[in-house]
């Protein structure tokens, strides 16, 4: 690997550390370390009301239990707001973007006929390429300016090659009309500008990183290495929830469990190395590649771990 790699993972501080997002932790960081790289961790607390100072710091705590530890200061998404303006602009002059002045009755309007006529019920903004001189003096929300033909294809490292048809994604919006980032926007700035060579998370990210590509390219920005593993499930094949046990990291903590035997659990919680079932924490560091990685959904069988 020529660049030194760089992972992260980047959890909404809104309630507890699920499991899932531990166990997205402890890969990004057994390959950071694997490959003497940096794990960073940012902290996605753009949803004002939903984020809470007291969430980060159970993030923190739960990292500090398994023995993750993070590279560099904890990187707050919301105070990086500035600088996704500031790009979102630089796309609008490099012609990636455009202004859109089309209020939300218009688009629903274009969306009911679209339907009515049997048509893709993706939103067509009629601002895509009218010239700045024949702009309204009005508010308006900066549109990624997509590719129409052809494709996206994310060459995933856990999933293969995963193509997406341009003409099923729509112009987002990156900048809303208050000058407030879009997610979308946030998450490839920060990346880039945190210099992560390797996005490793789970697959219900994997529609957003089409969307992030084109970002990417948009800007002329390498993309990193995607990598989207599946979801953690429940023992009957479910969606893992509170029904199955306990979720959040740290009510394993307050059981007074071992943070060894959870950070082994996890490990292999999709991941294996050839028919090694059991490994140290030293052969994992040593061992961890995204290429031992699932393609089926890990099952956690929490009876087991809690018994
Ligand atoms: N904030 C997202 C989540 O908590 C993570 C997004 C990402 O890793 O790109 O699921």
């Amino acid at each position: 690997m020529t660049q030194p790699v760089v992972t992260r993972i980047a959890p909404s501080p809104t309630g507890t550390m699920h499991i899932g997002t531990a166990r997205t932790a402890l890969f990004n960081w057994l390959f950071a370390r694997r490959h003497s790289g940096r794990f960073l961790l940012r902290v996605e607390d753009t949803d004002r009301e939903r984020s809470t100072p007291e969430a980060t710091q159970t993030i923190l705590a739960g990292l500090e239990w398994l023995g993750l530890d993070h590279d560099g200061d904890v990187v707050s998404q919301f105070d990086n707001a500035p600088r996704h303006a500031e790009v979102a602009h630089a796309m609008l002059a490099s012609g990636h973007a455009y202004r859109c002045f089309s209020s939300q009755s218009e688009i629903e309007a274009f969306r009911e006929a679209a339907r009515a006529e049997g048509r893709s019920t993706l939103f067509q903004s009629p601002w895509r390429d009218v010239p700045e001189a024949d702009h309204p003096d009005a508010p308006s929300v900066i549109r990624l300016k997509a590719p129409r033909e052809g494709q996206t294809v994310i060459a995933d490292a856990v999933q293969g090659n995963v193509t997406f048809r341009n003409d099923q994604l729509d112009d987002m919006v990156l900048l809303r009309s208050d000058g407030t980032p879009t997610y979308m926007l946030a998450v490839v700035v920060d990346d880039h500008d945190m210099g992560v060579t390797h996005v490793i998370r789970g697959d219900d990210h994997l529609n957003n990183a089409a969307r992030q590509a084109q970002i990417f390219d948009g800007m002329g920005w390498a993309q990193p290495v995607w990598a989207h593993i599946p979801l953690i499930h429940g023992a009957d094949g479910k969606k893992l929830s509170k029904r199955h046990g306990a979720t959040g990291v740290e009510e394993y903590a307050e059981m007074g469990f071992p943070a060894q035997a959870l950070r082994n659990y996890l490990a292999r919680l999709g991941w294996s190395h050839g028919d090694d079932e059991f490994f140290t924490d030293a052969q994992a560091r040593e061992w961890f590649d995204l290429e031992g990685i699932g393609r089926a959904p890990a099952r956690l069988d929490l009876k087991k771990l809690e018994n």
